[in-house]
C-alpha cells in the first residue's frame, strides 16, 4: 500500500531512467538525501518543475513492500533561473549539489544543510565569474564545519600557539591539520616547505579571508574579494580538508 510524505526539497541531480521517466535525488530537512522516480513524457508540468537546483515542496508516495519512491508533485519557490546563465554558475551548483551527495547529505544536520545550499545556490544565481568561485570556497569551508571538521586559521593544531596575523601557517594533508611553522617543521622535517604537496602553505590572506567568510551571509561575497595566490590557497585548503574526510576528490571541484 502506498503512504504519502511532504518533504521541504532541494533537487541535487536529475538522471534519465527507461524511456520517459526520471530519477531524481533530493536533500530534504526532513530526511536527508532521498531518490525517487518522476513519470511522464517531455510535456508534463512535473517533469519541467523536477529540474536541478530547484527547491520548494514535494510530495511523494512510498511503497515500503516494493521499496518503491514516486513523486506525485513538486511546488517549486526558488526557480533560480540565473544559475543556467553562465556556464561557471552551473558549474559551482553542480559541486555543491555532487559534494552533498558524497557526504550523505551532512551526516544528520539535514536542516542545516539545505539551509546552507539554499543561500549558497541563491547568491550563485546572480554571481558573475570571479565571485563563483569564492563562492564555491564558502560553500566548502562551511559544509566542512557542518561536517565536523572545523579548522582554527588563528592556532596551531598541534602546540595551540596563536600564530601571527602575518604568518603563514601549513595544511599537512596526511594530518588533516594546520600547523605553525615550528611544528610543521617537526612532523614532516625541514625540507616539508620545499613541496611534495604533502603540506600546504596557507598565507594571511587566505586565513583572513576564511575567518571573515564563516558564517557570513554567502550574498554578501561579492565584497569579500582575495588576491590569487590567497584564493587559490584557501581552496586547496577546503578541497584538501574534505579530500581527506571523502577519500577522494571530486571531478567537479576543480583544480586547486
Ligand atoms: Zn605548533
Amino acid at each position: 500500500m502506498f503512504r504519502s510524505f511532504t518533504y521541504s526539497a532541494l533537487i541535487l541531480r536529475v538522471r534519465p531512467s527507461g524511456e520517459s521517466n526520471r530519477e531524481v535525488w533530493f536533500l530534504t530537512a526532513e530526511e536527508g538525501i532521498l531518490r525517487a522516480t518522476v513519470f511522464g513524457g517531455p510535456k508534463s508540468k512535473l517533469r519541467s518543475h523536477a529540474a536541478p537546483f530547484h527547491q520548494g515542496t514535494l510530495w511523494m508516495y512510498r511503497d515500503p513492500v516494493k521499496n518503491s519512491q514516486k513523486v506525485i508533485d513538486f511546488d517549486v519557490r526558488s526557480w533560480r533561473p540565473g544559475l543556467r546563465e553562465r556556464y561557471e554558475r552551473v558549474a559551482t551548483a553542480s559541486a555543491v549539489a555532487e559534494t552533498i551527495l558524497a557526504s550523505h547529505g551532512g551526516g544528520g544536520n539535514w536542516s542545516e544543510a539545505l539551509t546552507l545550499a539554499h543561500r549558497v545556490l541563491d547568491a550563485l544565481n546572480g554571481a558573475d565569474e570571479p565571485c563563483c568561485v569564492r563562492i564555491l570556497i564558502y560553500f566548502l569551508w562551511n559544509w566542512a564545519m557542518l561536517l565536523g571538521l572545523r579548522h582554527d586559521v588563528n592556532h596551531c593544531a598541534s602546540c595551540a600557539c596563536e600564530v601571527p596575523g602575518d604568518k603563514v601557517l601549513w595544511f599537512s594533508k596526511r594530518e588533516s591539520a594546520l600547523l605553525c611553522p615550528s611544528c610543521v617543521e617537526v612532523s614532516h622535517g625541514p625540507a616539508a616547505e620545499a613541496g611534495g604537496g604533502a603540506v600546504l602553505p596557507i598565507g594571511p590572506g587566505s586565513r583572513r579571508w576564511l575567518a571573515a567568510v564563516e558564517d557570513l551571509d554567502p550574498s554578501l561575497l561579492a565584497r569579500y574579494t582575495l588576491d590569487n595566490l590567497s584564493l587559490g590557497q584557501a581552496k586547496a585548503l577546503v578541497t584538501g580538508i574534505l579530500a581527506g574526510s571523502l577519500g577522494r576528490r571530486l571531478g567537479t571541484w576543480g583544480l586547486g
